[in-house]
């Protein structure tokens, strides 16, 4: 499930600097997330680390982009196969 940030979020930027596949950024108004590259952190913390560090709690389950955990681990490995492709020395 990629996860989505609703309009009570307050622009506090903490979330942006601790996702770990760059899916937040700062979109017209509030900051939203690339549901692409959401993996809800699969592949790299057990828990989703921008519902952690958000302190209005506005993070929910986007209902468009419901996910099995298989579904996400196949997105974190093209996700981190592009990421190897855009820089061989990786
Ligand atoms: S759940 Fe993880 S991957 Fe998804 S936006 Fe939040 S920090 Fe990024
Ligand atoms: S942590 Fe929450 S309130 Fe802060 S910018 Fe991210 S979504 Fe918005």
């Amino acid at each position: 499930m990629a996860l989505m940030i609703t309009d009570e979020c307050i622009n506090c930027d903490v979330c942006e600097p601790e996702c770990p596949n760059q899916a937040i950024s700062m979109g017209p108004e509030i900051y939203v997330i690339d549901p692409k590259r959401c993996t809800e952190c699969v592949g790299h913390f057990d828990e989703p680390q921008c519902v952690q560090v958000c302190p209005v709690e506005c993070i929910p389950i986007h209902p468009e982009h419901q996910e099995t955990k298989d579904q996400l681990w196949a997105k974190y490995r093209v996700l981190q196969g592009a990421a190897t492709a855009a820089d061989p020395k990786d």
